[in-house]
């Protein structure tokens, strides 16, 4: 099977641009790769779990992101669905209702020939391994959960200062 992207590395810097015309809800890039426990630069957050993927950790960030990290799974009349990463599918009930699950990016947008394909890290990651500025905003790029994990340390500091 041909893939509709390539991987490019211009000025030292890889990432993943569109080779074909990708319409709005195509599937972009299946990820595939080793699942590991702790997150790195370069792993993709699934759920509690983090995807170590050859070609998914070149595809770079941008806020205004041209794909979204999907599940893609079986439904019972044997078609295919996607269901958001967050869903929190497990236990046995799922598993009757669905099968094959697979994280795949999905176009959120129609994707033209030679655009790079890129997906908000902020929506996947928790806490990134490596925060970075981004290069469209300006801004710090940490994490959903980072706002989150600084209030929560910064209550317990207040808390021990009332102590
Ligand atoms: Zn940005």
């Amino acid at each position: 099977m041909k893939l509709p992207y390539q991987i490019r590395n211009i000025d030292e810097v890889y990432g993943v641009y569109a080779i074909e015309d990708l319409p709005l809800g195509s599937k972009v890039m299946k990820l595939y790769g080793k699942y590991v426990k702790e997150p790195s630069k370069y792993t993709i957050q699934i759920g509690e779990r983090h995807l170590d993927s050859a070609y998914g950790s070149r595809v770079n960030h941008s806020c205004s992101a041209n794909t979204m990290l999907m599940i893609a799974i079986n439904t019972l009349d044997g078609e295919e669905g996607l269901v958001p990463w967050y869903s929190r599918i497990n236990g046995t009930l799922t598993s009757m209702v669905i099968g094959n699950p697979y994280p795949v990016l999905v176009a959120t947008t129609s994707i033209s020939i030679e655009d790079e394909i890129t997906f908000n890290y902020n929506h996947s990651e928790s806490i990134l391994a490596s925060p970075f500025k981004c290069s469209c905003c300006g801004k710090w790029i940490r994490g959903r959960d980072y706002k989150r994990e600084q209030q929560k340390s910064m209550s317990i500091y207040e808390h021990r200062g009332y102590e």
